[in-house]
């Protein structure tokens, strides 16, 4: 695949379309010759309303369709492509077989919109293609797409080939107009389209080419497939035209989540661990600890855990650790120390309590168990005796 030849704005035209069927037709290059006939006398412009007569062009050069008299379209080479894109999406979803009706500007049903290109399924949601080769807001793209939404109407949105950009840097990486990060982020299946080469080209992550591109950089990597190798996919819901791409992308996928699921719960502490508060304390306690536990509960809120106390003693106590591995208090407070960044001394309450609240988030996460010396000692374990709560890792979280 050659990325600039996929993306040069070649003004040539190489579409037609039969004045009897309606069937769009596609230059070969190099085929001006043989398609001479036809042209002059079957072929007309696929320009709306354009009637003057056309004919073939051959040389050196790509070869194409010419007008036989001086004329001009409105809109310049931007609305060649666009006419071709249509045209050439048109002919591909005709003839896939779970395809009802293709209709070229066709209004859609339940909304005040046109479609470039409608496709009626044998089965399932009518599809609205959008060839986009014009600048376009976000705002307008999705309102666009809420509008199909609303009225049960599938949206392929196609960008127009000379709406992405080389990178300079010969990386292989393009740059994208901001709308349509936006619509892949919003979920939105965004391709490009490029109907001069019948190429479609699969937007893939900026950094690897094979795995799927999600929108939340405006660059990215593209690979380039002929539109004849692509499929028509209506089991998924999302894809409408499915590309060789795609499925290096699915197994790219694939490999993540198995990944994913041979490691630990990605989250880890001093990140984005929710601030929990402390458990209620146990009813009957007299006038004075209640005081004591409200103005420990006060300075717990005060009291944020540095996140270098959390990461320290998730590293020496939880990560890794054998199941059912036991860890005290101790151990903690030596975690803590040896992060340099607490001065010696005993440990206020609102520090105790501050730790506490977050290895209870701990627990209601499944990586520790909190479990009093009593119940540990009738489990039948051997344990030194030890002052306080007892904390026991479960490697088998989720
Ligand atoms: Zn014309």
């Amino acid at each position: 695949m050659d990325l600039h030849a996929f993306l040069d704005d070649d003004p040539r035209q190489v579409w037609a379309l039969d004045r009897v069927t309606g069937e769009s037709v596609y230059l070969e290059d190099g085929d001006a010759q043989p398609m001479r006939p036809r042209t002059r006398s079957d072929l007309r412009c696929p320009y709306p309303d354009c009637v003057g007569a056309i004919t073939t062009v051959g040389g050196e050069k790509r070869h194409h369709f010419r007008h036989l008299t001086d004329t001009t379209h409105p809109g310049g080479p931007e609305s060649l492509h666009h006419v071709e894109a249509k045209f050439m999406v048109a002919d591909w979803f005709r003839r896939s077989a779970g395809v009802a009706r293709v209709q070229v500007e066709s209004a859609v049903a339940g909304t005040d919109r046109r479609a470039d290109v409608l496709v009626e399924p044998l089965d399932g949601r009518p599809l609205a293609v959008e060839v986009e080769y014009k600048s376009f807001t976000i705002e307008a793209a999705l309102a666009k797409r809420a509008d199909y939404e609303s009225a049960g109407v599938d949206c392929l949105w196609l960008l127009g080939h000379s709406r992405v950009q080389a990178w300079p840097d010969e990386s292989g990486r393009v740059q994208l107009p901001r709308f349509a990060a936006v619509l892949v982020e919003d979920g939105a299946r965004v391709l490009v389209a490029n109907p001069s080469t019948r190429e479609i080209g699969t937007l893939g992550d900026h950094a690897n080419v094979d795995a799927r591109y999600a929108g939340e950089h405006t660059t990215a990597r593209i690979s380039i497939a002929p539109l004849a190798q692509c499929w028509h996919e209506t089991a998924t819901a999302n894809r409408f035209i499915g590309t060789p791409a795609d499925l290096r992308h699915d197994a790219t996928s694939r490999e993540l989540a198995a990944q994913r699921a041979a490691q630990p719960p990605t989250h880890r502490p001093g990140f984005d661990w929710p601030r929990q508060q402390p458990l209620p304390r146990r009813e009957g306690v007299d006038e004075q600890a209640r005081r004591e536990s409200s103005k420990a509960a006060a300075e717990v809120d005060a009291f944020e855990v540095p996140e270098a106390w959390k990461t320290a003693i998730f590293a020496s106590c939880v990560e890794g650790r054998p199941n059912w591995a036991v860890f005290t208090w101790s151990d903690i407070t030596r975690a803590v120390a040896r992060t340099g960044t607490r001065a010696a001394g005993p440990w206020s309450s609102a520090e105790f309590e501050g730790v506490r609240a977050w290895l209870e988030v701990l627990e209601s996460d499944g990586w520790i168990f909190v479990v009093s010396p009593k119940e540990f000692a009738a489990s039948g374990k051997q344990r030194p005796a030890v002052q306080g709560q007892l904390f026991q890792t479960n490697s088998v979280t989720s």
